[in-house]
């Protein structure tokens, strides 16, 4: 089995918020998602964010961080948490102004509290002539979701994901939110964190985006993540760009694992790696056992 240290008070420090864009289909995930990773760039990096690798970091101005997982959609977010996976701080749930709350709004809103994951609405698409965002706000206030200028405590900001109109400052009520969160983690440990997404690349060999939660992920760390596993030989940031090393909140693409764990599966840093094989393939064994299984009834 696979234990956690326990981590001292004193060992913590404030990591950046994990963020996931949901809504209905159509009302700007994507589009959002997209102005973001655009716009911000690591103070005193050249060049955007090249590489899509279903997670990505951005630095404000003012220096603080947030960590986006680039997978628009309700789907991710359940299919991770169906795996057991709580990766998210924050949800956004984009609603465009010049339609309703829609089914995969509420679908969405109702995820988000199920997780009790706080949210923050963004009301999308207001340079749009048709745009009303008062009555989304409406809307919600008759579902019993006060925003803030309806005397509530949710936060929503009114935004336009295609001319960048107060994404900034959604951005800046995330950070708001996440400030109230409190969240911290303990870099100074071997990591653990959450497969994002994994293929294979044919140069390159499996290729898994991971989200360090935890502890520092290093080259030359031995991994389990799901039934799959392997000593990390590089790590990348979302530029493409070559790292050494991964603290909390950050999400990285690695390669050197033996194939392509499942999005949701958790993954640990292990001292001895031929516990880690063992633990591989024992996983691997109860799969095989199972699915014998399934196919006999
Ligand atoms: P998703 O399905 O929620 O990911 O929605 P998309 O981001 O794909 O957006 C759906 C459509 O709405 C696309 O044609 C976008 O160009 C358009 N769109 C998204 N955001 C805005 C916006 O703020 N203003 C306007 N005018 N169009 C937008």
């Amino acid at each position: 089995s696979i234990t956690e240290i326990e981590d001292n008070e004193e060992d913590l420090t404030t990591r950046a918020p994990i963020v996931t864009v949901m809504g209905h289909v159509d009302h700007g995930k994507t589009s959002l998602l997209d102005y973001i990773r655009e716009e911000n760039v690591i103070a005193g990096e050249s060049g955007g964010i090249t590489q899509h690798i279903g997670a990505y970091g951005v630095q404000l101005k003012n220096g603080q961080k947030i960590a986006f997982l680039d997978t628009p959609g309700h789907e991710a977010f359940t299919a991770m948490r169906a795996r057991g996976a709580q990766v998210t701080d924050l949800a956004i749930i984009v609603i465009a102004a010049d339609d309703d709350v829609m089914p995969q709004t509420k679908e969405a809103i109702s995820h988000a509290q199920a997780a009790g994951v706080p949210i923050i609405f963004a009301i999308n698409k207001v340079d749009r002539e048709a745009a009303n965002p008062e009555r989304i706000k409406e809307a919600l206030a008759q579902m019993n979701l006060l925003v803030e200028d309806w005397g509530g405590k949710i936060q929503s900001h009114d935004i336009s994901a295609k001319t960048g109109q107060g994404v900034e400052e959604l951005l800046e009520k995330v950070l708001l939110e996440a400030e109230l969160l409190d969240l911290k983690a303990n870099p100074d440990k071997p990591a653990v964190g959450t497969v994002v997404e994994a293929f294979l690349d044919k140069g390159r060999g499996y290729v898994s985006t991971v989200l360090v939660q935890a502890g520092t992920l290093r080259i030359g760390d031995y991994v389990l993540a799901g039934r799959n596993h392997g000593k990390v030989k590089a790590m990348q940031d979302e530029r493409g760009k070559n790292v050494d090393v991964a603290g909390p909140s950050t999400p990285v693409s690695i390669l050197g694992l033996d194939g392509a764990p499942t999005a949701g599966d958790k993954f640990h840093v292990f001292e001895d790696e031929k516990e880690a094989k063992d633990i591989a393939s024992k996983r691997t064994q109860l799969q095989r056992e199972q699915s014998v299984r399934t196919q006999k009834t």
